[in-house]
């Protein structure tokens, strides 16, 4: 291999680096954003239960004034009941006195089941309270972990992207540039080894996208020193170093 396409090389060996360094950042990212989140969702259940018992408690608020209402009521039909003049007036008066006594137990289940209500969704954000703050410890832990971990991978990641300015210096310029390019459309796989069929016998193909390679694609970089792109999916094509690995039988 001569010297450009062995600077390819080297430089497609320091992005892969760069690039599994990156991600492995962004892996840690994304433990401490999961965390957040399960905290937050909880935040959200806390707050859509209150939200619950505040619509209850006024509603039991509403119901025992109905309630206080009709035994005011009451009272003072049972004053009148006392002093009713005649059978038709005191059973007017009677009717009037068990309609709202009957109301009222129907107030007191309401009130009744409004309590176990209100009383459930306390329970339920208590609980769920002990369960952010114990989600909020393991917060604390992660990002300990991840901040930990995350300040050697930066020592590492600035490490390996000094490595790959040196070796980006030994590619010819137009080649750097359009590594790059290259890198970007590809998630990093500049790079793509050419490799052949049938066990050396057959047509040479792709390793980035599988298509088929013409033969004197593969002849030129045996020879030369050349960079080709691949027909198909545009990347830089090399010779597979351990052909025996990636040929198919
Ligand atoms: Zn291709």
């Amino acid at each position: 291999m001569g010297l450009i396409l062995s600077s390819l090389v080297d430089l497609q060996a320091i992005e892969n680096q760069v690039r599994r360094t990156e991600k492995e950042l962004r892996k840690g990212q994304r433990q401490v954003k999961q965390q957040q989140y399960r905290i937050e969702q909880l935040q959200a259940t806390i707050r859509a239960n209150q939200e619950e018992i505040k619509l209850a408690r006024m509603q039991y608020d509403k119901l025992e004034l109905d309630l206080k209402v009709r035994e005011e009521r009451i009272a003072h039909m049972r004053v009148a009941l006392n002093s009713a003049k005649t059978n038709k007036e005191y059973s007017t008066v009677l009717t009037g006195i068990n309609t709202d006594k009957a109301d009222n137990a129907k107030l007191e289940d309401q009130i009744l089941a409004l309590i176990t209500h209100i009383d459930s969704d306390q329970a339920a954000c208590k609980e769920i309270e002990e369960n952010i703050s114990q989600e909020n410890e393991k917060l604390k832990i992660v990002c300990e972990d991840v901040e930990k971990r995350q300040k050697v991978t930066n020592v590492e990641l600035e490490k390996q992207l000094e490595h790959r300015c040196e070796v980006y210096q030994k590619v010819p310029a137009k080649f750097g540039v359009m590594f790059d390019r290259l890198a970007e459309r590809y998630d990093g796989e500049v790079l793509a080894a050419i490799s052949q069929l049938n066990g050396g016998r057959g047509d040479y193909s792709c390793g980035g996208c599988y298509m088929k390679v013409p033969l004197e694609v593969a002849n030129s970089l045996m020879t030369h020193d050349n960079v080709i792109i691949c027909p198909t999916c545009g990347r830089i094509l090399v010779l597979d170093k351990n052909p025996s690995q990636t040929s198919s039988a």
